[in-house]
């Protein structure tokens, strides 16, 4: 049995301030001790946020494929294990649009994060068009192939975050939901055997709120939940931990 894992994303969102938040995030993370927690603030927050010892994991919310060197404006997996981060962020469909990010390049970050001790919660999804074209499975398959590291350590979340549900308030059916996770679940296993990818947990991302948690995460191979908007304030992400058990 897969233990739930709920993920919030501040992506560029919060300020010290925003920290106090934790402490309520934290006491329900406490009373499901059953559900792994986690937050990923901007990288300039890491530190003060580890510093709190709320017993939440702390992440990035990416880091880059080399170790050190001419990268302006980037951050390696060792520096965000010096931070106190446990896990990271990479491929998030943000940074595959706005960056240009390449599932290559997304699967050279992913190693990196893993080989620095950090898991890599790996993001994929596909946009509307794709849906509306019926190619959502093959974007997500081929986005899966290109992207997890195959070699290495077990550190791996797939966090399945259709684009087009992302901060709209729009989520898949939950038929779609459970084919898209079943097939993610089919293909972990082509590519990384019965054994490695039965461990790994595929949390589903995309407006998730306290009002449609419950649904989605009753849903098969749905293992926890990726969460931006609703991860900002206690108030709306502690239902969503409630819910996770
Ligand atoms: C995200 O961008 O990872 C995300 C899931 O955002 P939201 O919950 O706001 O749709």
């Amino acid at each position: 049995m897969r233990r739930r894992l709920i993920a919030g994303n501040w992506k560029m969102n919060g300020s010290r301030e925003s920290l106090a938040e934790l402490d309520g995030i934290a006491a329900a993370a406490q009373a499901r001790p059953d559900v792994d927690v986690a937050i990923c603030p901007p990288f300039t927050l890491i530190e003060r946020a580890v510093a709190r010892q709320s017993g939440l994991a702390i992440g990035g919310q990416d880091c880059h494929s080399a170790a050190r060197g001419a990268h302006t404006g980037c951050i390696s997996a060792a520096m965000l294990v010096e931070a106190g981060a446990t896990l990271t962020i990479v491929g998030h469909s943000e940074r595959r649009s706005a960056q240009h990010e390449t599932d290559a390049e997304v699967k050279g970050k992913a190693e990196a994060a893993i080989a620095a001790g950090l898991t890599a919660i790996v993001c994929v999804g596909e946009t509307e068009t794709q849906r509306d074209a019926g190619e959502a499975a093959r974007v997500v398959e081929a986005q899966l192939r290109g992207s997890l590291p195959v070699a290495g350590g077990d550190a791996l979340v797939v966090g399945y975050e259709p684009v087009w549900a992302i901060g709209t308030g729009r989520t898949p059916t939950v038929e779609d939901v459970g084919n898209m996770h079943g097939l993610i679940r089919t293909t972990l296993r082509d590519l990384l055997g019965a054994e490695r990818s039965g461990a790994i947990r595929i949390l589903y991302g995309g407006s998730v709120t306290a009002a449609n948690a419950a649904e989605l995460l009753a849903i098969a191979d749905v293992d926890g939940a990726l969460v931006g908007g609703a991860s900002l304030t206690a108030a709306a992400f502690v239902p969503i931990i409630g819910v996770a058990g």
